[in-house]
């Protein structure tokens, strides 16, 4: 049996008693089970989800009983967001066995929703990857073709809702985690403004970049689901003051005014058929009547080193809270406790993330501290000024998500390649603006690619609600 693919249309099934929720959610597992190879998961709430799910039911049936919003909805949440009495391991072994003793803002409200939580999915190792190859519970495979990569860090995510195993993901999206693997993937990904949704209960990668993200088959569904989780919450200090999502403002014209970063979708490194798609979609809003004229922008070389110098170092900060005393692995071989930091670190982190952490402690360290992290942080406040520039006259920027479509596990990308591969999507984590990814087309060879609008902080709703997209 076959289930409707966007909550509206399963409410509204759910409603007429076509199907129960425990239907849907068998349905879900059934097809994690078929779909185990991919290695979306890292485990799966089985029975809790099917009790959740007749329970949901019998409050239904009831009539009487108010539901919630997102009844019906089935999530996957990423393994770097706790889950009150579940473990969470950020895909490290360091987290191996550790259970969450609270659950984050964001899975207390979709619960209050009546959203189902089926399992909590696999991802680079806290989230620092682009092709989900760095997670300690193996690589996840790409749902178009498993000899493709998912995308990273929420490859496990992305799959999760492209194999059919829930209709919404939860992930997080530090540098493009969110939109990355969901243009890969065919899907639609978001990464809210800086502060729009609360952090707390998120393990930390570098905090003043990393924000909730949401990977779902349509807008729709992501507006269903950001009406939920965008609200004021005292535990984490850097939300934004004022209106939240469902308060913003939305669309106000129909008609757009785009800016096209021109050494964006000039750059070499992008791959042909991603760049003719995107501009056969520039002519399509022209003869639509938006506005999209190509703009001048001087920073894209210092993107990616400047991403990289300030995650790293925030990383090294936020990361030494794992010394084996206070969480999850402890090397058994210590005699001493400066052994037994040591090498429960060294046993505990995978390389990429030890490579990081000390990248992040070389940049802070007293001798390059100006030379590299203060410059840093000077060119990150450039670029911002350039891009709120742009959108003193703009809607919209469009970009690329990716310069190329997922790549073979087999393929051999040098690390800076692997960074570079980043460009087009750490750029909105940089300046907190919100982006969304929207599926665009395929390769010759089945891939899915999409493309990228940023707006203005706040500019969410309109994003979402937007008539580009
Ligand atoms: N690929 C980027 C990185 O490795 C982004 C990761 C993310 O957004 N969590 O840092």
């Amino acid at each position: 049996m076959g289930f409707p693919e966007d909550l509206k249309s399963i409410q509204k099934s759910l409603h007429a008693g076509n199907f129960t929720v425990v239907d849907i959610v068998s349905y879900y597992l059934s097809n994690i089970e078929s779909s185990k190879s991919l290695n979306a998961y890292i485990e799966v709430f089985a029975d809790e989800a099917l009790e959740k799910a007749a329970l949901l039911d019998a409050k239904i049936q009831s009539k009487t009983k108010q539901l919630g919003s997102l009844f019906g909805a089935v999530v996957s949440i990423k393994d770097l967001i706790c889950y009150r009495d579940h473990k969470v391991t950020a895909a490290s072994k360091i987290l191996s066995g550790f259970e969450s003793q609270l659950s984050a803002t964001v899975v207390t409200s979709i619960i209050e929703a009546d959203a189902i939580i089926i399992g909590r999915t696999n991802c680079d190792e806290f989230g620092m990857g682009s092709a989900n190859k760095n997670s300690y519970y193996g690589t996840v495979k790409n749902a178009a073709d498993p000899a493709y990569i998912a995308g990273g860090s929420s490859g496990g995510s992305a799959v999760s809702v492209q194999s059919k195993t829930c209709i919404v993901a939860l992930g997080t999206d530090t540098g493009g985690s969110v939109r990355q693997p969901a243009s890969l993937c065919g899907l639609y990904g978001f990464k809210p403004s800086y502060g729009m949704v609360s952090r707390y209960g998120l393990v930390a990668y570098a905090s003043s970049f990393d924000q909730l993200g949401l990977i779902a088959r349509s807008a729709a569904d992501i507006d269903a689901f950001m009406k939920v989780i965008s609200i004021h919450d005292d535990y984490d200090a850097t939300m934004l003051e004022g209106d939240l999502y469902s308060n913003l403002p939305n669309i106000t014209s129909p008609k757009s005014k785009i800016a096209v970063l021109a050494p964006m979708i000039q750059n070499n490194g992008l791959d042909p058929n991603i760049k003719s798609a995107i501009m056969d979609k520039i002519d399509q809003w022209k003869v639509e009547g938006h506005v999209v004229e190509m703009v001048d922008f001087d920073f894209i070389d210092y993107l990616v080193p400047c991403y990289y110098i300030l995650t790293t170092a925030e990383a090294s900060s936020n990361l030494s809270r794992y010394d084996g005393v206070r969480y999850g692995h402890r090397s058994s071989d210590a005699t001493n406790l400066y052994d037994m930091y040591a090498m429960s670190r060294t046993e505990g982190f995978g390389d990429e993330v030890k490579k990081r952490i000390m990248l992040g402690s070389f940049v802070l360290s007293e001798a390059y501290y100006d030379a590299y992290f203060t410059k840093a942080q000077q060119v990150r406040r450039l670029i911002k000024e350039s891009i709120e520039k742009i959108l003193l006259d703009y809607d919209y920027i469009v970009l690329p998500t990716t310069a190329t479509a997922a790549w073979k596990h087999s393929d051999t990308i040098d690390p800076i390649q692997m960074y570079m591969s980043d460009i087009y999507t750490v750029l909105a984590n940089l300046v907190g603006m919100p982006a969304l990814s929207v599926p665009l087309s395929l390769t010759a060879d089945g891939l899915p690619f999409g493309y990228q609008l940023i707006c203005r902080v706040k500019g969410d709703k309109c994003l979402i609600d937007n008539s580009v997209a």
